[in-house]
């Protein structure tokens, strides 16, 4: 069986100071040894969050990277910096990414190599938005994104990597997708990991859901049989978070 995974997706929220009052509200809540714990935090909060999850279960995930190692790239942070710093998880393609800083399927794909170059797993998203709900295009769409994305990646890799379903129109806006809906998603993505590798790889990859996942929705949504945890975003700043780790 699979490990669940849960991680939060603090956005750019949260100065350093606040960010480690946060852990330390969180550390008790989010004790649950049955379920992968993962923060993903702003570049900036990475040092001292590290540092204040020590000896706890909570591991420390960044929100993007840069697909080059160093060198003149303003403003940009590395895979080997993450991995200094004690970074385990990188949240690779987060809609906001591709839609207000360009991201695409190409960069996401170069940025899912370097991430397994240096031994950090990769949460990659994926998800349509509303119009392509409407249009019946959604899996054409989401069949893109992992493809590409994935194009490269061993089936040895792909079996460590997280994927993230987070449709766009459930994202910040309180409209969690239905159960049906997420899980439908979770397993077509599946389905597809098939095509491109092989039943056991597709075993193995762990499928996310995210999009207004709250306490109230998450116990539905993760015992569904393709959805192996939760990319929460508001409700991982708050106690909440501890309830949706604890379904
Ligand atoms: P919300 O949980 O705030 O809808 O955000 C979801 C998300 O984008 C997580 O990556």
């Amino acid at each position: 069986a699979r490990r669940k995974i849960i991680a939060g997706n603090w956005k750019m929220n949260m100065t350093p100071s606040e960010a480690v009052e946060l852990v330390n509200t969180l550390k008790p809540l989010v004790a649950n040894e049955n379920v992968d714990v993962v923060f993903c935090v702003p570049a900036i909060d990475i040092v001292p969050v590290v540092e204040a999850v020590k000896g706890s279960n909570i591991q420390v995930g960044a929100e993007n990277m840069y697909f080059e190692e160093k060198g003149a790239y303003t403003g940009e942070i590395s895979p080997n910096m993450l991995v200094d710093a004690g970074v385990k998880y990188v949240i690779l393609g987060h809609s906001e990414r591709r839609e207000y800083f360009g991201e695409t399927n190409e960069d996401i794909n170069k940025k899912m190599h370097k991430a397994f170059e240096h031994g950090l797993t990769p949460i990659m998203c994926c998800g349509e938005t509303l119009e392509q709900r409407e249009q019946g295009v959604t899996m054409d769409f989401i069949r893109q994104q992992v493809k590409v994305g994935f194009q490269g990646i061993t089936a040895e890799q792909a079996k460590e990597a997280v994927i993230a379903y987070e449709p766009i129109w459930a994202i910040g806006t309180g409209k969690t997708a239905t159960t049906e809906q997420a899980q439908e998603v979770c397993k077509a993505i599946r389905e597809c990991i098939a095509e491109v590798y092989d039943e056991a790889t597709a075993e193995a990859i762990r499928i996310q859901y995210g999009g207004s996942v709250n306490a109230k929705t998450a116990p539905d949504l993760f015992v569904q049989p393709d959805i192996d945890g939760g990319l929460v975003g508001g409700a991982a700043l708050k106690p909440d978070f501890g309830s949706i780790v604890n379904y």
